[in-house]
C-alpha cells in the first residue's frame, strides 16, 4: 500500500530517515541511532552492525566502481559548493518500490552529513529478485542496474527500463550495479533551508 507523507507530518515521524557522516577522506564517522534497526529490516543486521561500519571507508559499502566514483564526485561537489544538496533516488526492496531522497550537508572540517529520507513506498505486483554479483568476477550478469534510479538494462541492450517491466522469472536475476546516463547527468538541487 502506498504511504504518502503528508505535509504536517515530519519525514522523520512518518518513515525511516537514516543519517551518516563521513570525514574529509570519506571514512564513516557516525551513524544515526536507528541505523541497526534499518539494517536489520534490510536483512543486513550482521554485515552492517555499527562496529563494523564506523571508521571504515564509505567505498567498502558501495558495490561497484562506477557507483563509488559517482558518490565520491557528489561528496566533492557538496564540499566545493558549501551548500546542502539533494536529489531523489530509489532503493527498492524485493517487494516494494522505495522512493528516497539523499541530502548532502557540508559540516565543519570537510565532514559531510548524508541523510537518506524514505519518502514513500509502493508494492510491486510481483516481488523482484535481483542478485548483486559485482564482487564475483566469474559470475555472468544478465542486467545492469542503476544504483540511483534502480532501472535495469540488458547487458547486450541500450534501453533502460523500470525494474518491474523486466520479467525476472523464477529465481533471482544476476545484476551488476552502475549509474545510468540519466542519473549521471542529473543536477543536484540546492536546499535553501534544512528539512
Ligand atoms: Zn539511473
Amino acid at each position: 500500500m502506498s504511504q504518502p507523507v503528508t505535509e504536517n507530518q515530519s519525514l522523520e515521524q512518518a518513515l525511516e530517515t537514516v543519517t551518516l557522516t563521513v570525514d574529509a577522506d570519506n571514512y564513516i564517522l557516525s551513524l544515526s541511532s536507528n541505523w541497526e534497526a534499518v539494517a536489520a529490516a534490510g536483512n543486513a543486521a550482521d554485515s552492517l552492525a555499527c562496529q563494523k561500519v564506523i571508521g571504515k571507508p564509505l567505498h567498502e559499502f558501495i558495490s561497484s566502481d562506477t557507483t563509488r566514483m559517482y558518490v565520491e564526485t557528489c561528496l566533492k561537489l557538496c564540499r566545493l559548493k558549501k551548500a546542502t544538496l539533494f536529489r531523489p533516488y530509489r532503493c527498492d526492496s524485493t517487494t516494494h518500490k522505495r522512493f528516497m531522497e539523499l541530502q548532502l550537508t557540508p559540516l565543519d572540517n570537510q565532514v559531510v552529513e548524508m541523510k537518506h529520507f524514505l519518502l514513500k513506498q509502493e508494492p510491486f505486483e510481483t516481488p523482484l529478485h535481483f542478485e548483486d554479483i559485482s564482487h564475483d568476477a566469474h559470475a555472468l550478469p544478465q542486467l545492469l542496474r542503476c544504483s540511483m534510479c534502480n532501472k535495469v538494462r540488458p547487458i547486450q541492450g541500450d534501453h533502460w527500463s523500470a525494474p518491474e517491466h523486466y520479467q525476472t522469472g523464477s529465481g533471482s536475476t544476476p545484476v551488476i550495479h552502475t549509474i545510468c546516463p540519466d542519473c549521471n547527468g542529473m543536477v543536484w538541487q540546492k536546499r535553501s533551508r534544512p528539512r
